[in-house]
């Protein structure tokens, strides 16, 4: 199967994954982006890699996206995968950007977390297992899902005017 299919939309750099995300068979064949600490520490800002690499949390309301309502889409900031839209976006009230679904189900993983006390479910990117935050079952309709995440692990595409 040719992997590099352009879609007819207006793509951006490491768009092949946009090119991806519209093929929903190839989802199923993604492959993880693996980097030695080292690597993630020269890569990242040191707040970047303690929220996605130590599973750490940024301040409520430190992020430059829980109050952002520009259109477009939220990608990894580890590796580029397209993981939320703002189609999907809403204000929680919380401090930290919420969304009621990921863009494509398939570009983030979770799994439980026991830390702090506390039974929570953990949202990481599919791809390259960043830590993004967690989701909660007291989201809006439709899906009623309020997944929590921390703008420090995401990067800003704006949606292309053109488009
Ligand atoms: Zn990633």
């Amino acid at each position: 199967m040719n992997r590099t299919r352009k879609t007819g939309r207006a793509l951006a750099a490491g768009t092949l994954l946009v090119s991806l995300a519209a093929a929903a068979p190839e989802e199923e064949r993604m492959e993880k982006t693996v980097r030695t600490d080292a690597e993630w520490r020269a890569l990242l800002t040191p707040e970047q890699y303690r929220v996605t690499r130590q599973q750490g949390t940024e301040r409520a309301c430190s992020g430059p996206f829980h109050d952002h309502h520009a259109p477009g889409t939220y990608a990894c900031v580890g590796c580029g995968l397209p993981l939320f839209s703002s189609d999907h976006k809403f204000d929680s009230g919380t401090g930290w950007p919420s969304y009621f679904q990921p863009v494509v189900p398939a570009h983030v993983a979770t799994r439980v977390d026991r830390s702090h006390f506390m039974v929570r479910t953990e949202v990481l990117c599919a791809r390259c297992d960043a830590h993004l935050g967690h989701v909660f079952e007291d989201g809006p309709p439709p899906t009623g899902l309020r997944y929590c995440i921390n703008s420090v692990a995401l990067r800003f595409e704006p949606r292309s005017p053109a488009k």
